[in-house]
């Protein structure tokens, strides 16, 4: 058995920050994450970070990624498991998890849960040849292994991340033939969507993939017009000559081992779904259990890090550390409060306000 006082599961930004924020405050941290490198989502995100200047906007995200690492291996008290998958929480608060091929159990005073979320997938005709792919499933391949996924690509979702993986496509030589939206508006941010207008991509609202050609890959597809009902409009119908189709259609938080230790839950869409009810600290409904970054909701990487911070002040502040906790955690919940101001975050505020129900 291994034991800690704070468990971290997950090692993207928001974990990170848990984790410094836990290891400044005196306390002993066990960071897990599957992959060979912590860094999450950050690791393939070789674009300068939108979001706020206090936490590295302007910066690339895979440079963000080595900084936050930097920090961390300068702390004795934290322990990074990297190529770490946890496979359960137990009701004792025991961790199951499989490390480098062997299985192993953790047990810490507390935890802290940081999974991130997994990409969304919409139903339509063939929408399992080879050749469909989420959008971060493209990054992947792009930005860590240097593969491209095809030629043509059509890409469904004209969100920030529809758009910013449109234009790495482009800068690896790719043909984007259209970003099309079921939305009747751009969602991303305007700077993205006007710099993949000037390079002639045309950005289609109000339209959605019909089908998928193709027996044993993608070879076309077929988009068509929705009305103001979200009604596909018959005759409408266009044919593109594409080999890949990539969805960028929203992330679901992911909850599962959320649900291993019976936090309570609620579906909430402007969330991504379905969420764990927690206080200001972070703490859910189980007592000792924290939540943190997009498994708490998607977001943004700033506010990821904000909540890590949180989580991480207050797993530790349960245990008797009390530098300093409660002016730092005012901080950073003034930090969010202005990350979700404005236009931008009224999504997340309206959210945030339906879990407080
Ligand atoms: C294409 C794209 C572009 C983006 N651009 C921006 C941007 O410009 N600015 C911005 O602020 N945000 C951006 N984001 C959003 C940002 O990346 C996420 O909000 C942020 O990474 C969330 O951080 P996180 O730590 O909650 O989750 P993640 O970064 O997803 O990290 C979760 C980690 O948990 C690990 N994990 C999950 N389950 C387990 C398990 N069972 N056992 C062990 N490990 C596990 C995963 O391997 C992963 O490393 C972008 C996202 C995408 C997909």
């Amino acid at each position: 058995m291994i034991n800690t006082e704070i468990a971290i599961i997950g090692g993207g930004p928001a974990g990170m920050c848990a984790a410094l924020a836990a290891a400044e405050q005196g306390a002993h941290v066990i960071l897990m994450d599957r992959e060979s490198k912590p860094g999450g989502q950050l690791v393939k995100q070789t674009h300068r970070f939108f979001g706020s200047e206090k936490e590295h906007a302007g910066t690339r995200g895979i440079n963000i990624a080595s900084m936050l690492e930097k920090a961390i291996g300068k702390y004795t008290n934290i322990e990074v498991k990297t190529k770490t998958t946890v496979l359960a929480i137990y009701d004792d608060g025991l961790i199951a998890i499989e490390e480098r091929d062997r299985y192993k159990k953790v047990k810490g005073k507390k935890t802290i849960i940081a999974t991130g979320a997994s990409e969304k997938m919409i139903p339509f005709p063939n929408n399992d040849l080879p050749g469909i792919y989420g959008a971060g499933a493209v990054q992947t391949l792009m930005n860590q292994y240097g593969v491209v996924p095809g030629n043509k690509v059509l890409m469904v979702g004209a969100g920030n991340i529809g758009l910013i993986v449109s234009y790495q496509l482009m800068q690896a030589g790719i043909r984007v033939e259209a970003i099309i939206d079921a939305a009747p508006g751009v969602g991303g941010y305007f700077v993205h969507a006007s710099k993949i207008r000037r390079m002639g991509v045309p950005i289609l609202t109000s339209h959605t993939i019909k089908e998928a050609l193709g027996t044993d890959f993608v070879e076309g597809a077929i988009i068509c017009q929705l009305d103001n009902n979200w009604q596909q409009v018959p005759g409408t119908e266009k044919e593109l000559a594409v080999d890949t189709i990539c969805l960028a259609v929203g992330l679901s938080p992911l909850t599962d081992l959320l649900r291993h230790c019976s936090c309570l839950m609620k579906y909430i869409p402007q969330l991504g779904g379905y969420v764990p009810i927690r206080d200001e600290h972070m703490e859910t409904t189980s007592h000792g259990i924290y939540v943190a970054g997009d498994a708490s909701g998607v977001e943004e990487a700033s506010s990821a890090m904000v909540e890590g911070k949180i989580a991480g002040l207050s797993a530790a502040e349960s245990l008797g550390y009390s530098q300093n906790i409660q002016a730092l955690r005012q901080e950073c919940l003034d930090d969010l409060k202005s990350l979700r101001a404005g236009v931008t975050g009224l999504k997340i505020r309206e959210g945030l306000e339906l879990l407080a129900v």
